[in-house]
This record gives C-alpha cells, sequence and structure tokens, in this order.
C-alpha cells in the first residue's frame, strides 16, 4: 500500500503539498471546510503577486519611525483595533522586538530562500494543468510620490539590490511613457523585472484542485476539529486516519495546533481588495503603491487592488471602511479610471511576530508537518512550501536550512 497523508487546507499551500505528493504517487487527501478558490480562502481575494523581491517584512527597523502615522493617521495602511489590544500583545511585543536590525537581516535571508525560484516553483506546479494558463511574467513597479519618498525607502530597495533583485529609477516622463493613463501624484517609480501574478488566484486554485482529483486524488468538504496524533476528527466526528498529516490551516492553523495540545504564535493581518469590473482602463503590469501599501493588479475581468493590514483577530466583522483607502488610492494612480461595478473582500494573512512561515516538522510528532504561515507572501511561497514538504514526508534531500522555520522557536 502507498503512503498516506492527509492534508488539512485547499489554499495555496496545502494545494501545493498535495498535488506535489501526489505526483510522486502518495495517496493524498486534501480536506477543507469550504472548496478549493472560495472567497472565504486568504489565496481567493489576495493581489496575485508572485513577488519573489518581497523579501523586505513588515517587521522593519524603520517602523519605529512611521509608527505614529501607522497607527493615527489618516488613510494609514495599518490599523489595530483596540478592543483587540489585550490579545493581541503576545504577538505584537514580540513583533516589535524583531525589527532589531540583526534579526531582521537574518528573516529576509531565510525569506529569500523561499522566494527566489517562485516563478519557477509556480510554474512546475501549474504545467500540465488548466491552472498554468492564469500566470503571466513581466515587470511590476513601486510608485512613489516622489524622488525623496523613494529615497527614504533606498535601505529596504538596496536590501533587495544585494539579493538579485534590481530594478530601474523610472522618472515621472518615463513612468508616463510606459503607462499613458497614470496621473501625476506618484512621479517616481522602482520597476522591477521578471516577475509575475495571477490574472485569478481563485481560478488558479480551482484548476490545481480540479487536477489534483481528476489524477487521483481526494478531497472532502469538512471541518476538522482536532488532531489526535495520526487521526483527525471532524466536526461531525467522523475519524480519519493517515500515515502522515501536514496542517496547511492557513490563519487558523492555530486552532488546530491548540487542539493538539501545542503552543504556537501566529495573528491574522485582516487584508482587504477591491476589485473594479468593467474598468475603461486596463495596465499592462502591476503597481505597488509605496505610502498606501497596496497592489493594483490586472486581472481576467478586472482590476484589483489589494493591501492594507488591520490587526483586529480571526473574530471580528469586516471593516470594509478600510476599502475607502484603496478607493481614494486608485483615483490618485488613475484619476481617470472609471468602473461599472465592484467587489470588496476581507482576507486573513497567517503571520507569526517574526514574519517567517512555520514550515516542517511538528516538534512531538514524526507525522506530522506545518505549512503555514505565509503573511503577505503566502501566495508566492506556498509552492515552494508545498515541495518542501513534500520532500520532508519522503525523506529527500533538502537545500534549505529549516531549522529557523521551526514551531517551537516561539517558546524554547
Ligand atoms: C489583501 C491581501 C493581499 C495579498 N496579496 C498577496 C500577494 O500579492 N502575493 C502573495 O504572495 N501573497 C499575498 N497575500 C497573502 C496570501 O494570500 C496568503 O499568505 C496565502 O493565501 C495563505 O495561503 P494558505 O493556503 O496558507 O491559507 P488560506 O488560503 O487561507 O487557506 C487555508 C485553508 O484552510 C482551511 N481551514 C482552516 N481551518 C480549517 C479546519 N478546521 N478544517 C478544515 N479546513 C480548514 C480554510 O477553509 C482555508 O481554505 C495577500 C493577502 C491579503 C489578505
Amino acid at each position: 500500500m502507498s503512503l498516506s497523508v492527509l492534508i488539512i487546507g485547499a489554499g495555496i499551500s496545502g494545494i501545493s503539498a498535495a498535488e506535489f505528493l501526489r505526483r510522486e504517487g502518495v495517496s493524498v487527501t486534501l480536506v477543507d471546510r469550504v472548496n478549493p478558490g472560495d472567497p472565504k480562502q486568504t489565496s481567493y481575494g489576495n493581489a496575485g503577486l508572485l513577488a519573489s523581491s518581497a523579501i523586505v517584512p513588515i517587521s522593519s527597523p524603520g517602523i519605529w519611525k512611521k509608527l505614529p502615522f501607522y497607527l493615527f493617521g489618516k488613510n494609514s495602511p495599518l490599523s489595530i483595533n483596540w478592543l483587540y489590544l489585550p490579545k493581541l500583545l503576545p504577538w505584537l511585543i514580540p513583533f516589535l522586538k524583531n525589527t532589531r536590525k540583526e534579526k531582521f537581516l537574518s528573516v529576509i535571508d531565510a525569506l529569500q530562500s523561499l522566494t527566489y525560484d517562485s516563478i519557477e516553483q509556480h510554474l512546475a506546479l501549474s504545467k500540465g494543468t488548466k491552472a498554468s494558463k492564469y500566470i503571466k511574467l513581466g515587470t511590476w513597479t513601486l510608485l512613489y510620490k516622489d524622488k525623496n519618498e523613494f529615497l527614504s525607502d533606498s535601505y529596504e530597495n538596496n536590501l533587495r539590490k544585494k539579493y538579485g533583485f534590481d530594478f530601474t529609477e523610472l522618472k515621472q516622463n518615463e513612468l508616463i511613457e510606459k503607462d499613458p493613463f497614470l496621473g501625476s501624484y506618484y512621479n517616481f517609480g522602482a520597476e522591477f523585472k521578471n516577475h509575475g501574478w495571477l490574472t485569478s488566484p481563485s481560478l488558479y486554485i480551482k484548476e490545481l484542485a480540479n487536477h489534483f482529483k481528476n489524477n487521483g486524488g481526494k478531497i472532502l468538504n469538512k471541518k476538522v476539529k482536532e488532531i489526535n496524533k495520526n487521526t483527525v476528527i471532524t466536526e461531525e466526528n467522523e475519524i480519519l486516519e493517515a500515515d502522515k498529516i501536514v496542517i496547511c490551516a492557513g490563519a487558523w492553523s492555530g486552532k488546530l495546533l491548540k487542539s493538539m495540545k501545542l503552543k504556537t504564535n501566529l495573528e491574522t493581518e485582516r487584508g482587504y481588495h477591491l476589485f473594479l469590473k468593467d474598468v475603461n482602463y486596463m495596465p499592462q503590469n502591476p503597481y505597488a503603491v509605496s505610502d498606501l501599501k497596496f497592489a493594483i493588479t490586472p486581472m481576467k475581468n478586472g482590476l484589483r487592488c489589494a493591501g492594507t493590514t488591520e490587526l483586529g483577530g480571526l473574530n471580528a466583522k469586516p471593516s470594509f471602511s478600510r476599502v475607502n483607502i484603496l478607493r481614494e488610492g486608485i483615483k490618485k494612480v488613475y484619476p481617470k479610471l472609471e468602473w461599472k461595478d465592484e467587489e470588496v473582500w476581507m482576507g486573513h494573512r497567517p503571520t507569526t511576530p517574526d514574519c517567517m512561515p512555520i514550515l516542517g516538522k511538528s516538534e512531538t510528532s514524526n507525522d506530522i508537518f506545518f505549512a503555514f504561515g505565509g503573511q503577505h507572501i503566502g501566495l508566492t511561497i506556498g509552492p515552494k512550501m508545498g515541495r518542501i514538504i513534500t520532500n520532508l514526508i519522503l525523506d529527500k534531500k533538502q537545500n534549505i536550512p529549516l531549522a529557523q522555520f521551526r514551531n517551537d522557536r516561539f517558546y524554547k
């Protein structure tokens, strides 16, 4: 009998691990409470960027200078639900400690080891499936109000350069030459080449899931309540067993670890999207807006503006007023943009206090594996995380040091 693996969570992390394992002849069951590609998945509504150069975590040493604006400024890309603060502190305090330069630099190093080949990983994952048609290759450009604002980001941009993510500086006339629809509010850019994006993250996941199912993989629509050794118990008290279990439940993974009596430290960075349909203009490549921290991505059937961070936990209702930051932001980028219809959405980025994922074998069992905590780049690194889990389960050689991603780093 072939090895059996049960994977909880069919977002980008789970579907990647499932498909790579299936291709190795493993008998894989993917369990999720929603269908792959569903709006309740964070993998549904993100900006779709395969952002290999996004190695600078939000826990940057420079965050202290910007904190007053972030916390109290109008249109701040970061907000805290103050009622949630007591629950947030066990995550927030170590997060702030991790802005130390030395730690910050080691995190960049670790993240780069996961992002550097992300396009190749996505191409390999989607090869031979209908998902591949949703991958686009091209540039993405960071937009700044002016050269001074660009220079204030020099530390971060030089780090990107050091890791091989070089960029071209674009003055206003050069920006307009490439994209005549741009307004004049953002008049400086840093253009990164060799990037990619998805024109529909939802259909990408759906097609990967269809391919997985059509080629022998099993998908169960169930909510998992508890994990006990090699056994998974669903909300209906059904018992599922497997040789190995992988937790890929995104921002909800902490609940599953709790059911195994394991501690972790995971928060949700709630983010929003505004999807503009029937637009009168579509850019050729994506942008990211530096001050408002959101991305603009040309997608199938519309233009997606996605970003901002809200620290408010898993259970609070969405604060859709935050979408106004995106609505006002896109008008600054494209003053003449018009659209006929729109969709708004909130999703949960899974983020640890050091902004690195939890990836690898559980500290208490050789049969349980973790792949969650992809924060702002979870879509980018999902296939790589799936590949690493596959190698670990099949005892294949690993070329990345995994100790830095262990779960018990938070409470040893
Ligand atoms: C606004 C925004 C923009 C973003 N933009 C980008 C971007 O451009 N590029 C990028 O790389 N990343 C981006 N991200 C981050 C990225 O979307 C996430 O890191 C990534 O989608 C996480 O994937 P996942 O598979 O770990 O989690 P999810 O996609 O959330 O999947 C987790 C799955 O687990 C299931 N689950 C949870 N608990 C249970 C349970 N008990 N039983 C059964 N099933 C369960 C859920 O139903 C869900 O389907 C963005 C995020 C946001 C919010």
